[in-house]
């Protein structure tokens, strides 16, 4: 069944203390709310489409056209939404360059018992866009904040490609600061989930040649363009042939990147492989400067080198003997 935001405004119950039916939208459970709540209204986070109009739901529909003001992060584009389903509400912007300041204002609206729905350019609202400011500064407000669920870029492409969903991590875009670029890059190499970054079209081949310098030219990667649009496409590649893909088309469109997770059995060798520099007997120290018995060492030091103990106690003799 679904509840329309101002059904889920505060009652009295028989012990006069207010409850909510909609914290859990989708039981009649009565769960109190300090009184303060009572007040205030909630920001709803409504998912609008990602391209394609059908893909939006009955719930955020009736959400839109319920709440007492819509904060849009391009109101242009929003606007073309809502006169698409003859819906009329008082918009206003809220977008990454008035994040913080915009959101203050939009408290004041809910803690006068306004709701209101906030919508980004496209997809789930905190997902790689300002929303995320807005929800967290409601939290700690003591506001309701709740999520009608819908198209979100990262999830449409993660499904379709193909790749391992059940353990992903999502970076969005890469960071623009160039010393936290390259941490997260860095931090990549050794990620052994899947993968998901966001990119646009004018930095996708700088993108990939960096992926591809810091996890290697066979690392594969499914690049997802323009996702529930007309010219939809997935297409499964290595890092190389990307880059040798987009030597000859040009990049259009907007972009989710997945990419394979790092082997496992492969950062094992070339963490064993680290080690082949470092002359035994210096290995062995590391582990008994630290108080360990000779036994104790031998057994780290082949578990670092990924060699058993055995191997490890012959090559130490043949290094005293020879
Ligand atoms: N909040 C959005 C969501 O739920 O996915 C993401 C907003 S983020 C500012 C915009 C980025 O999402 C784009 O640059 C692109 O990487 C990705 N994106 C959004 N729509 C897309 C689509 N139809 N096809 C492919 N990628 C898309």
């Amino acid at each position: 069944m679904i509840r329309s935001p101002d059904r889920c405004r505060q009652n009295i119950n028989m012990t006069g203390r207010p409850y909510a039916y909609c914290r859990n939208i989708n039981s009649r459970k009565k769960i109190p709310i300090s009184k303060e709540a009572h007040m205030n209204g909630t920001l709803y986070l409504v998912a609008t489409p990602i391209g394609n109009l059908g893909d939006i739901s009955a719930r955020a529909l009736e959400t839109l056209r319920s709440v007492d003001l819509i904060a849009a992060e391009d109101t242009r584009n929003t606007v073309r939404l809502l006169n698409h389903f003859e819906i009329r509400k008082p918009l206003t912007s809220y977008h990454e360059y008035n994040k913080y300041d915009k959101a203050e204002v939009l408290i004041g609206h809910l803690r006068r018992g306004e709701n209101i729905a906030c919508v980004s350019d496209a997809g789930t609202p905190a997902i790689s866009d300002p929303g995320e400011v807005l929800a967290a500064r409601c939290i700690e407000e003591g506001i309701r904040v709740t999520s009608i669920p819908g198209a979100c870029a990262l999830i449409t492409a993660l499904t379709m490609s193909g790749m391992p969903a059940r353990r992903f991590c999502f970076e969005g875009f890469l960071p623009s600061d160039k010393k936290e670029h390259k941490r997260i890059l860095s931090q990549l190499v050794r990620e052994e989930r899947t993968i998901i970054l966001y990119e646009a079209p004018h930095r996708l081949k700088t993108t990939l040649e960096e992926l591809r310098d810091t996890l290697g030219g066979s690392r594969r990667i499914t690049l997802c363009r323009e996702l529930t649009k007309r010219y939809e496409e997935a297409i499964p590649l290595t890092l190389d042939s990307a880059l040798s893909y987009y030597e000859e088309n040009e990049p259009r469109g907007e972009y989710v990147l997945i990419l394979a997770g790092a082997d496992p059995a492969a950062l094992a060798e070339q963490d064993h492989r680290s080690w082949d520099t470092v002359p035994l007997e210096e290995h062995m120290e590391i582990y008994l400067s630290k108080g360990m018995t000779r036994k104790e060492a031998m057994k780290k030091v082949a578990a670092d080198r990924g060699l058993s103990r055995r191997d490890i106690y012959q090559a130490l003799l043949q290094e005293e003997n020879g």
